[in-house]
């Protein structure tokens, strides 16, 4: 069936209470584990009908924004949600206490109960009416960001449609691009300012509520995060300092000689003087290719990528009144995920193309999990799936990028290495926000700043005063929808390199090791998915350093005059 096809209908919160009612009762009076465990797959087959129809009412506003009834669709589940979780949340109750708890873990092993038992802390029927106004808030950022019109040469673009100019091979163009751009976000400065304050200070009153000091400890149980804490993260941030930063800068003068530009600044963002490769073809002679690669990396991602195109599961190219990024979604109750993206003609079409497809494929590879709770795993693992993809895509990049291949593996490698730093960065920045709730828009720019000259040492702006007074924060999505969702890449980026070492070593096994963890979905917990595919955890002593060493010897090696 292709998406269009898909039905589609609004759900009612009347008649889901009444559903979960009516299970709650039968769930509750059961006399054996069996009818427990007949009740709970009804409620997973109605989740995951919700669940479909919430990410094709979202997806589908994506898709144009001014697309008036879609928007209808949309302000309908958001206004729902609210009162969605607090049916979940009764269920979730229920199960929790339930008398045959032990059979039901022998039946489906815990991490379930322990899933829900988690989500259970992030929820109380009080704070409903703040979660109403939180998800308007995420809606008036998105309205802010896709609005955004940025005169240019005499067009005007949306924020996706600057990139190319960004990276244009002629510094001035890059320079006026990025004045262009930061000039949009200095006018808009008060609105995002005021819209993040709001942001802080109602998160905070959630989790306060809830009975938390403050966002943090709320954050990382709406994240799932149940085998690591703030302390490990923050000791893994300062391993990043102390291992990562000194190499960065070591890529920092490698590209001032490959660029012949010294001092190097912030919108001096290509790696190559003729500028960044550019993805060879169309749009449509890309999905080609890629069709092609993944029916010769493996017979289960031809399968994979061959349904994606059939069934119409690809969105990829900007257009107006498209919103910026890009994403996977998925629809449990069709086994299916969908790629949404914005190709611009850059490099990072076919970069998001394959991240994306990552996560996909391993939507698709966990779709018989017996639970939609077991389909996807938590952020750090499934940024694994995308990230380790964007390696082991790698003998394949000629098809994408001909003779340019080579230069594209250096950047590709050199960026990934450097986002180590900035990843940290903004985790960094996102703790100290919710640590100092009351710290006004300027304070925020401060420590910015402050933490940009830590992880990010060799960043210049030149004379941009929007970033140069520590406003270039307000570029990442993440700090308004989904807060502290960062580290995960992070975390993810050291495993995805350790894919990437191993595949160069043994690509069958690696191939072996990537589709167990695929497969597994969300079916253990972070360490034990680790664990399960074989993979060092980045927490542990002396796996980043590894890492470290092997990339920057990888890099040292390259010939950068031959690219
Ligand atoms: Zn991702």
């Amino acid at each position: 069936m292709k998406y269009s096809d898909y039905p589609y209908e609004r759900i009612s919160v009347e008649e889901q209470n009444e559903l979960l009612n009516e299970r709650l009762e039968r769930f509750n009076n059961a006399q054996s584990a069996d009818e427990q465990i007949a009740v709970i797959r009804e409620v997973d087959r109605t989740r995951r009908e919700n669940i479909s129809y919430f990410a094709m009412a979202s997806l589908n506003f994506k898709r144009d924004l001014r697309d008036e009834a879609a928007k209808a669709e949309k302000e309908y589940y958001d206004s729902i949600l609210p009162a969605m979780e607090e049916i979940d949340n009764r269920w979730k109750q229920a199960v929790v206490g339930a008398p045959f708890k032990e059979e039901l873990k022998k039946e489906w092993g815990s991490t379930f109960l322990d899933k829900l038992e988690i989500e259970m802390k992030t929820f109380d029927p009080k704070i409903m009416e703040m979660r109403k106004q939180e998800i308007d808030l995420q809606t008036e950022h998105c309205e802010l960001v896709a609005g955004a019109q940025i005169e240019f040469e005499g067009e005007t673009y949306n924020l996706e449609g600057m990139a190319p100019f960004q990276k244009d091979k002629d510094r001035s163009v890059r320079k006026r691009a990025w004045e262009a751009k930061f000039a949009w976000y200095e006018e808009n400065a008060e609105a995002f300012d005021d819209l993040y304050d709001r942001m802080v200070k109602l998160r905070h009153k959630i989790a306060t509520t809830l009975g938390y000091e403050n966002f943090i400890e709320l954050a990382y149980l709406r994240m799932g995060r149940i085998d690591y804490g703030p302390e490990e993260v923050a000791r893994y941030r300062k391993q990043i300092v102390d291992l990562v930063v000194p190499v960065v800068r070591k890529l920092h003068e490698q590209k001032k000689k490959i660029l012949g530009l010294d001092p190097l600044y912030h919108y001096d963002g290509v790696h190559f003087k003729e500028g960044n490769p550019k993805p060879k073809g169309t749009p449509q002679e890309m999905v080609v290719a890629s069709q092609e690669m993944y029916r010769e990396m493996s017979p289960k991602s031809g399968e994979f990528f061959d349904l994606m195109v059939d069934e119409e599961l690809l969105d990829l190219v900007n257009r107006e009144g498209k919103m910026p990024g890009g994403f996977c979604t998925g629809f449990p109750s069709y086994k299916r995920p969908y790629i949404f993206s914005n190709f611009n003609g850059t490099d990072m079409d076919v970069r998001i193309l394959i991240h994306e497809a990552g996560h996909a494929f391993q939507v698709y590879s966990s779709r018989n999990q017996p639970f939609v709770d077991y389909m996807w795993a938590t952020a750090e693992t499934s940024e694994i799936h995308s990230m380790a993809m964007e390696f082991l895509t790698w003998p394949w990049l000629e098809k994408f990028f001909g003779e340019e291949a080579d230069r594209y593996r250096y950047m590709h490698a050199a960026t990934s290495f450097a986002f180590l730093a900035y990843g940290a960065c903004v985790d960094h920045f996102q703790h100290w926000v919710f640590e100092n709730h009351e710290a006004t828009p300027r304070e925020r720019k401060q420590q910015w700043l402050e933490l940009e000259a830590v992880y990010l040492p060799t960043r210049d702006y030149d004379d941009l005063a929007f970033p140069k007074a520590g406003g270039a924060w307000q570029m990442q999505l993440h700090f308004y929808q989904y807060p502290f969702y960062y580290i995960d890449y992070v975390i993810a980026q050291t495993c995805a390199f350790q894919y990437w070492i191993r595949n160069e070593e043994d690509p069958e096994k690696t191939w072996e090791s990537y589709l167990k963890l695929c497969q597994a979905g969300g079916s253990l917990h972070f360490k034990q998915l680790i664990e399960l595919a074989g993979l060092q955890s980045p927490f542990e002593e002396g796996c980043l350093e590894s890492i470290v060493e092997k990339v920057s010897a990888w890099l040292d090696a390259v010939d950068v005059d031959k690219l």
